[in-house]
């Protein structure tokens, strides 16, 4: 049996999108739904595969090359090429039959008759792919018309004027679309046209104005193709063929790049061929669009506009205003009833808001298409959360509508979309949110500017844990060199400021206090805006609108929070992040990096004797004073937390980082020299810090490493904490504390750090303080052999969570600081990788290692505790894979923590593994 290539609106299946596009879809339903659609039949997408079928290969080659978006000469070449390729084709056999049987059937239904010149039936040929590409492809309107069938469009409908109208309009598409001619010639003659009889707008051009246009334009196409086919079912066989070539138009293909429109999504379009309906016809006519609700706000309020004597073209072109739908409601009531209905009828059936296309002709309302709503991030949540209210949608439905990145737009500032800047630079879009300020070099300048009440942003080549202070003054971090999970990264996602980091164009001069860019030099105290959301970096400030914590995504938060699996806690560092987290609704902290508490010039001050110190007692009789400051800190974020628990890392990044370079230490001794002073301390330094130098120090002394070589180190830290937390208790407080190792490679470390730090500290705070004190113990796995060993080493823990940035780092050894600046790029592009590893986790192979041990330490210790403490923890897709592990809870950012509890929500409800949404 020969394959069944067309399809009446009345006998199809709407649900399948597939076969029969997203437009076409959209007719069957509303056509069954019993919205007055105007009839018409669809040709599928398989008769597009169909089509190309003979010359696949070719073609798929040309577009192979299209999508990587060559040089002008080399892309005109291929699409030359490609199309030539395409016209050559024959449509596949069977389908020219089919289409006349189901035209004679539509000329039956309608009672007009294709190309008959007394009563003409005219019809639209309309693209439609499975996904909406909004003008992407192409549609012919008013086919069917001739120099014979015009007279008879005029005596039908008694208006000359609007046949010609019509007829002008069609040869002028049909030259352009389907015969391929440059419509500039179309529009300069309309435009004499235009002129020579004082026409302001399109209607005003009298009836012989529109007759010389269409003699014009004819000539055109004589000139450029060959005399204008007036056989209709010519121009429908040449416009099917068309709108099927459409498919591969450049800017088809490159919107296919850019949505990652692959074939599993959307493969070649099906063609609606649709009864002409006219909103040219009069002032009683017109086109419009419609939402079923306010797309900008999420108000519960018909939106949209209205173009009387009119066809669709002229809408989307802009060359008329059109009417607000207000006032369509007031002059059409009626009409505006019937619209209201349909269109919320639709909402219903499609569980969303809807986009409607409608056509009044003659007093009479048409249903053109619907589709799926595109909204802003704060009317998407609002319309599911309202929906959900309604009735219309349940709330899981309305947790699977909003994605997690409209979460996060949410609560960030954002470029003013209409602001129209242009960037001078763009990096990696480290932390979102977008400022402007003054430029600073040096974190004390940012302090110090910050303290006269100026806004700052602290330009950097890189960052190391003692810029911390400028991060706090500063409004925006912007650096050079760095990738995701650079530290400027993680330190700005985590305090919520936004950054770019990396962005590579930009050459900072920390010294000369200057940052040029394409001959162009900021110095210090110029604006510049940056863009965390995209990376981009502008001169001068960019207006920007500000956040909105709108109660309806607390509302969908809170059902989110029902529905989740997996834990939501934060990764929070100081008393205000740990604030910000709890109202964003984190349960509790994952992962408190020590190291950040160091920020304070005195405690750094202190931290460097500890490191440079010789003797252990030495080390002791710094880290006295030192846990003694800490303890405030723990105090206060603990109380924050109260009832929650709060995991405290045990220090992590090698010690030289707390250093100053050797570099900086000669310079010093040198000056010293010069000045006649006593050099006896610094050299001492240079010796130290020169000592203390590593050729990997990711690799290196760090650690649970430095809690093995100096176990004093950890006790103290212990200290810190379990004397925080007695005296908490003391005073009737409810601390629920918990310590970690990082860096662990063996158990053994992590009995030798118990033993001789971790457990004495806590023993010795229970017997001062008289208080019982239950504090688990942790380790970090951020080592492959953490991982592989975990039979091991989940027996002598109570919690394991997953360091997943540098364990990326491990299983790729790629460096986490450098690989997103150097290659990573390019392996994005030649699709070697199909994401950023540090931001996505990478499932295949850390995932695997993920999910391996995570399960064996359940198995050897069901009691244990799992988390993910990387970045990849507030990662919608990661947390989609973490679902399906023996993960319990995943730990983030602050301001990521809303999106991880939507992400978490939808993972439960989608079983993990979903792939990308919206
Ligand atoms: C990690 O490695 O994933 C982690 C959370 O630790 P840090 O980023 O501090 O190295
Ligand atoms: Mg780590």
């Amino acid at each position: 049996m020969p394959k069944k290539y067309v399809y009446d609106f009345e006998e199809a299946d709407y649900r399948n999108k597939k076969l029969f596009g997203g437009k076409g879809a959209s007719l069957i339903q509303m056509t069954q739904l019993g919205l007055r659609v105007p009839p018409g039949f669809i040709i599928t997408t398989e008769a597009c595969k169909d089509f190309f079928a003979p010359r696949r290969a070719e073609i798929a080659e040309l577009e192979a090359l299209l999508e990587k978006q060559p040089p002008p000469e080399v892309r005109d070449q291929a699409i030359g090429k490609l199309f030539a390729l395409i016209n050559g084709l024959d449509l596949p056999q069977g389908l020219w039959e089919e289409v006349l049987q189901h035209m004679r059937r539509l000329e039956e239904k309608v009672g007009r008759k294709f190309g008959d010149p007394e009563n003409p039936l005219l019809v639209s040929v309309r693209s439609g792919a499975a996904v909406s590409m909004p003008g992407m492809m192409d549609t012919v309107l008013n086919l069917g018309l001739n120099d014979q069938t015009v007279k008879g469009l005029a005596k039908q409908t008694g208006n000359e004027w609007f046949a010609y109208d019509a007829y002008r309009r069609f040869v002028n598409m049909f030259g352009r679309i389907v015969l391929g001619i440059d419509d500039k010639l179309f529009s300069s003659a309309w435009e004499e046209i235009k002129k020579k009889y004082n026409a302001k707008e399109d209607p005003d051009v009298p009836l012989e104005g529109l007759k010389e246009a269409v003699e014009r334009f004819k000539e055109i196409i004589r000139r450029q193709y060959g005399e204008f086919p007036q056989d209709p079912w010519e121009q429908l066989k040449l416009a099917i063929k068309a709108v099927f070539r459409s498919w591969d138009s450049p800017r088809a293909i490159f919107y296919r790049v850019a949505e990652k429109i692959t074939p599993d999504v959307a493969d070649c379009t099906a063609v609606n061929v649709v009864t002409m309906v006219f909103g040219n016809m009069g002032w009683d006519s017109g086109t419009g669009v419609v939402f079923s609700r306010d797309v900008a706000t999420g108000e519960n309020r018909l939106y949209g506009e209205f173009l009387p004597v009119a066809q669709g073209e002229d809408v989307v072109a802009g060359i008329r205003t059109p009417m607000d739908i207000e006032e369509f409601r007031k002059r059409f009531p009626h009409l505006y009833d019937e619209l209201y209905k349909g269109v919320k009828l639709l909402e219903k059936a499609n569980k969303d808001v809807q986009d409607v296309e409608f056509t009044v002709e003659r007093g009479k309302l048409y249903f053109l298409q619907c589709r799926n709503a595109k909204m802003t991030p704060l009317a998407r949540v609002k319309t599911a959360v309202d929906m959900a209210k309604e009735g219309v949608i349940t709330k899981e439905e309305a947790l699977l509508k909003v994605s997690p990145d409209h979460v996060l737009q949410l609560l960030y500032p954002r470029i003013d979309p209409k602001a129209k800047a242009q960037p001078i630079a763009k990096g990696l879009p480290a932390s979102p949110g977008a400022v402007s300020g003054q430029l600073v070099f040096h974190p004390d300048d940012a302090v110090r500017w910050a303290r006269e009440g100026k806004k700052v942003i602290l330009a950097r080549v890189e960052t190391k844990p003692d810029d911390v202070h400028g991060f706090y003054a500063a409004v925006g971090i912007l650096t050079s060199r760095g990738g995701m999970t650079s530290h400027a990264a993680v330190v700005a996602r985590a305090i919520g400021k936004p950054a770019v980091v990396g962005a590579e164009a930009l050459v900072i001069d920390e010294a000369a206090k200057t940052m040029s860019v394409g001959g162009q030099v900021f110095k210090e105290g110029d604006w510049v805006t940056i863009d965390g959301n995209t990376g981009n970096v502008y001169a001068g400030v960019v207006p920007t609108v500000e956040p909105e914590l709108i109660p309806e995504l607390e509302e969908l938060l809170s059902w989110a929070d029902e529905v989740r699996r997996l834990g939501v806690r934060a990764n929070a560092d100081l008393p205000e992040d740990a604030a910000l987290a709890r109202k964003f609704g984190a349960r509790g902290i994952g992962l408190l990096r020590i190291e950040r508490m160091f920020r304070k010039p005195e405690r750094l001050d202190l931290l460097r004797k500890v490191i440079l110190a010789e003797t252990r007692e030495e080390r002791v009789k710094h880290l006295e004073p030192l846990y003694r400051m800490l303890k405030g800190d723990f105090k206060e974020i603990f109380k924050i937390m109260d009832g929650l628990p709060v995991i405290v890392r045990l220090i992590d990044p090698p010690l030289h980082e707390f250093l100053p370079k050797p570099e900086e230490v000669l310079q010093q001794i040198y000056e010293a020299k010069a000045a006649g002073r006593d050099t006896k301390e610094l050299e001492r330094l240079y010796a130290r810090v020169k000592a203390l130098q590593e050729a990997n120090p990711m690799l290196g002394h760090r650690g649970v490493r430095v809690g093995v070589t100096y176990p004093e180190f950890y006790y103290y830290l212990s200290r810190a904490i379990a004397e925080a937390a007695a005296e908490l208790k003391k005073e009737g407080h409810n601390p629920v504390v918990e310590i970690m190792i990082p860096q662990v490679s063996d158990v053994r470390e992590i009995r030798y750090v118990k033993e001789k730090g971790i457990l004495p500290a806590l023993r010795d705070v229970e017997k001062e303080t008289g208080v019982r004190l239950e504090v688990k113990i942790g380790t970090m796995v951020e080592t492959v052999r953490a991982a592989l060993t975990m039979d091991q080493i989940a027996k002598e823990v109570d919690f394991i969570s997953f360091g997943t940035n540098d364990l990326t780092q491990a299983v790729f050894s790629f460096s986490r600081d450098d690989a997103e600046n150097k290659f990573i790029p390019q392996y994005l592009d030649l699709k070697i990788l199909d994401a950023d590893p540090f931001e996505t986790l990478d499932v295949a192979g850390v995932g695997k290692l993920v999910e391996l041990a995570a399960r064996t330490a359940k198995e050897v210790n069901p009691k244990i505790e799992v988390g993910v403490c990387g970045e990849h923890g507030g990662d919608p897709k990661s947390i989609y894979f973490f679902e399906k592990t023996a993960v319990d809870y995943v730990s983030a950012s602050p301001f990521r923590v809303p999106l991880a509890r939507l992400a978490a929500a939808q993972a439960r409800i989608l079983g993990g593994g979903k792939a990308d949404r919206e």
